[in-house]
């Protein structure tokens, strides 16, 4: 009996250590010069979807991707979901029929404000319509676009959630009307998230949450913080940029310091791993964005550097490391210092 529960232990351990990491890319515009920041040119994302099915990357639905992780299923070893934001009309336009051609699946998620009001840089209902009929699928990325974390002054705690809900229920109200379902994915505008966004998108029945902490991720990451690639401007829209992202993977953590939203000056930042051996002893580093990457101490699982001052009230915060493979294993999380 003590036997058979060594081996499911040690079968439990392995396959937590094995787990496969899954790169998730946001696109925005597509062959739209007018906003280089945000774009990538036609060809190059050509040239992208062209090197994924070369190299026999398996490019999922992102539905598919969140099956798997609920069921805490293994992830396949080259595995991307494609994901565009905003809704722009140059998507339709430029990216579809190259998608389309291809036969790859992608997910968008709209403002919805912007698509019921037919801002004119927005797809159009009829644009939306034809795309769903070719494996895409639409999903919200909130109302009106508002930076979550810098609400209306004044708001007490109970107002700042229902100022937050109100918008996530427009969008839903959008898609139940339009488009006869309600969303199960939604991607934080601007990537910019604290407990109590995650907490009230959570309640709305919203099962994964997209943030912009750009990352790989596997089975053991939390469906309410699905971190994805940017994939934009001059130099993360480069084809290195883009094979170096896709040789990442996700360094798993039991705990982060400090947690993600809201905290008081930390001490330390950093967290602790889970199955630490995977990585070189002295490659950690700990990243926040005031100070770049630093290199970090460790002490058991433990993985921390002594906190800077930090002034800048919205930061992104993480870890990173090299296993044993070589491969860069990252985790990064947003915190709000109060
Ligand atoms: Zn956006």
């Amino acid at each position: 009996m003590r036997k058979a529960a060594t081996v499911m232990l040690i079968i439990f351990i392995f396959t937590i250590l094995k787990a496969n990491a899954c790169t998730i890319l946001i696109y925005h515009k597509v062959g739209d010069n007018r906003t280089p920041s945000t774009n990538v040119s036609i060809e190059r994302f050509k040239e992208q979807m062209q090197y994924l099915i070369e190299n026999n990357y398996r490019i999922m639905p992102l539905k598919e991707l969140v099956n798997l992780i609920e069921k805490r299923k293994n992830l396949p070893k080259k595995c991307v979901v494609i994901t565009f934001d905003d809704g722009y009309r140059s998507v339709f336009k430029n990216a579809f029929p190259i998608i389309k051609r291809y036969k790859i699946p992608a997910t968008v998620f709209l403002p919805t404000e912007a698509i019921e009001k037919h801002y004119p840089d927005y797809l159009t209902m009829k644009q939306i319509k034809i795309m769903q009929q070719y494996n895409i699928d639409f999903q919200s990325h909130s109302y009106s676009h508002p930076h979550f974390t810098n609400p209306p002054k004044g708001l007490t705690k109970e107002k700042y959630k229902a100022w937050i809900k109100n918008d996530l229920k427009k969008s839903i109200e959008f898609f139940e009307k339009y488009l006869g379902y309600k969303p199960y994915a939604f991607a934080i505008p601007y990537g910019d998230y604290n407990k109590t966004v995650i907490e009230s998108a959570k309640e709305l029945g919203f099962k994964a949450i997209l943030t912009q902490d750009a990352t790989a991720l596997n089975k053991n990451t939390p469906l309410w913080l699905l971190p994805r690639q940017p994939i934009l401007g001059k130099y993360w829209s480069t084809m290195k940029h883009f094979k170096e992202i896709l040789n990442e993977t996700y360094l798993d953590v039991k705990k982060r310091i400090p947690d993600i939203g809201d905290t008081a000056q930390p001490s330390i930042i950093g967290g602790i791993v889970n199955g630490i051996d995977r990585y070189k002893p002295n490659s950690f580093k700990v990243y926040c964005s005031q100070y770049g990457w630093i290199k970090a101490n460790t002490k058991g699982n433990l993985v921390f550097i002594k906190a800077p001052k930090l002034t800048k009230r919205v930061q992104r915060v993480g870890i990173m490391a090299l296993k044993k493979n070589g491969k860069v294993a990252k985790t990064l999380w947003m915190i709000v210092v109060e």
